[in-house]
């Protein structure tokens, strides 16, 4: 585990598994609010910080339990209000079913109790506002703190070119949702789990024009007659790691599905 001051941000990274240090997960904690909790499998790391933290909001960007998995513990140790998108409140309520592998990775994400997202969350020093952003999945909120042009993005960034989509992403939603921010005065980006990207909108400039320009290039070849294997040979000719270290959850050809699907 790392951690860094940035401006009044407290930035930690901690490894998604202690024992695969290469994929690591971000959270943030400024002025009383915690954006993503970790992990739950990194629980003996993350309960040694959070308790010398005041801890009086904590903001989740989606449900998956790698940015969800301590917001039980932290529900049962602090009296911090937990925020997510409304779709997701219901199934927080219980214990995730996710598959084998991933809550032996991850660890499992147990119940917990969070409220819908007010229109915006006020510490003593920023207001941040939380913008629906779907594509990774479908509850994915953004925050935004506009007089300092901050975004924490949660999943949706992570890289401007992805080659491997899972089952649930929709690079429709992808497209409307960065959109939907580039309509708004923002800088720098707060990624779950690249860090900080100074030049961030910028670099999401540049996500949707690949997005875009990929799910054209895919839907011109599908009408031309070409199968989605031979889609996936002449677009994404490599081989993804990514693909073979989660058994295929994330894969090129989700993505080529997505961009035949109409959502
Ligand atoms: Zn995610």
């Amino acid at each position: 585990m790392e951690w860094k001051q940035y401006e009044d941000i407290k930035v930690v990274k901690i490894a998604v598994n202690p024992l695969f240090p290469l994929m690591s997960v971000y959270l943030y904690f400024v002025d009383g609010m915690l954006v993503d909790t970790g992990p739950r499998i990194q629980k003996r790391n993350l309960k040694g910080i959070f308790p010398s933290w005041d801890i009086k909001q904590v903001a989740l960007t989606h449900s998956h339990e790698d940015h969800t998995g301590m917001a039980s513990w932290i529900a049962k140790h602090t009296d911090a209000e937990i925020f997510c998108h409304e779709e997701m409140v219901r199934e927080a309520n219980e214990k995730a079913r996710i598959p084998w592998y991933r809550e032996l990775f991850v660890g499992p994400r147990f119940a917990f109790s969070p409220k819908p997202f007010p229109d915006s969350i006020r510490t003593q020093a920023h207001t941040f506002y939380p913008i629906h952003t779907p594509g990774h999945t479908k509850d994915h909120v953004c925050l935004l703190e506009p007089n300092k042009g901050w975004l924490f993005t949660g999943d949706l960034y992570i890289t401007p070119y992805p080659k491997v989509f899972m089952k649930e992403e929709s690079i429709s939603g992808y497209i409307e949702s960065i959109k939907k921010l580039n309509t708004y005065d923002y800088q720098t980006v707060f990624c779950g789990h690249e860090g900080i990207i100074r030049n961030g909108k910028e670099m999401m400039t540049r996500k949707l024009a690949y997005l875009q320009k990929t799910r054209n290039e895919i839907i011109r070849m599908n009408r031309l007659g070409y199968t989605e294997r031979e889609i996936s040979k002449q677009m994404f000719p490599e081989n993804v790691r990514l693909e073979k270290i989660t058994f295929g959850s994330f894969s090129r050809m989700n993505l080529i599905r997505s961009c035949l699907r109409n959502n």
